[in-house]
């Protein structure tokens, strides 16, 4: 189903957009890359033999960029934002998350560092189906230490993704779009170093996905969040401050 536009876009009520940095003081240090990796690797292993599917990876994303990361089908770009978001573990090399090392990190620190700086949105939304809308954008409020009302922020978050009129809607309630829609708003609600979206617009019609497109967009300008986002899409690429691509588990120059 076509996604319509929302009734009041994307306009959030508030005259300061929330999460947005504040000005660093003159002499202060400057922000380490959101992300960045160290010749990482990962291996799999395939009955008696070894797949390498990333075959060292070095990047650095900085704060407030917009990368889109391309590549064909297998090229390893899920594989790569998994071992980035700390959900997997690269085989060797580094990786960091704000200027935290997470590489050897136990798996107890590492949820943490993951809800605090860590935003995701994957091609399928990954709701959690038997909680609103509202409730799905407040569960990461509740899994770490964030200040004021998980539900004053959740209601914001949804607000700023123009879906106000659908706080108490669960996901089968809603459109492809509208889910997406939550899933971004629910990224963005502990104010993250970064969103990581994996296909974001791949289960999407064109329209949907140009929509949604434009909201990412527009909530980088506003906020200032941090973004890389794997896709086919060339019209994410089109969007993008900077495009990275990955073939065969190796980025390519320029
Ligand atoms: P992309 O997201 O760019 O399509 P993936 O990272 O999903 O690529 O996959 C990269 C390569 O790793 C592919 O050849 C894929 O078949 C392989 N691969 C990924 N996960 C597994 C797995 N769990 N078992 C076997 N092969 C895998
Ligand atoms: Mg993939």
């Amino acid at each position: 189903m076509t996604d319509p536009q929302p009734a009041t876009a994307p306009t959030p009520a508030a005259t300061t957009a929330p999460g947005a940095p504040t000005t660093a003081p003159p002499n202060a240090s400057p922000r380490p890359p959101a992300l960045e990796t160290r010749d990482v690797r990962r291996d799999l292993p395939l009955g008696d033999q070894t797949i390498e599917i990333l075959r060292g990876i070095d990047m650095a994303i900085l704060p407030g960029e917009f990368v889109a990361l391309m590549g064909p089908s297998g090229s390893g770009k899920s594989t790569l934002l998994g071992v980035l978001a700390g959900l997997d573990r690269p085989t060797a090399g580094r990786v960091l998350v704000d200027g935290i090392d997470i590489t050897d990190m136990p798996e107890s620190k590492l949820a943490v560092v993951r809800n605090a700086k860590i935003g995701m949105v994957f091609q399928a939304f990954n709701l959690i189906p038997t909680l609103t809308a509202q409730e799905n954008v407040e569960v990461p409020l509740y899994v770490g230490d964030h200040p004021g009302s998980a539900a004053e922020r959740a209601k914001e978050m949804l607000n700023l993704v123009g879906l106000q009129h659908r706080t108490a809607h669960r996901p089968n309630q809603l459109s492809g779009g509208e889910q997406q829609r939550v899933a971004i708003a629910r990224a963005l609600a502990t104010d993250p170093a970064i969103v990581i979206a994996d296909e974001p617009t791949g289960n999407l019609d064109a329209h949907t996905g140009e929509v949604i497109l434009e909201l990412l967009g527009e909530l980088r300008a506003r906020l200032h969040t941090t973004f890389l986002i794997a896709t086919h899409d060339p019209r994410v690429a089109g969007r993008a401050e900077r495009v990275v691509t990955i073939v065969d588990g190796r980025l390519q120059d320029g």
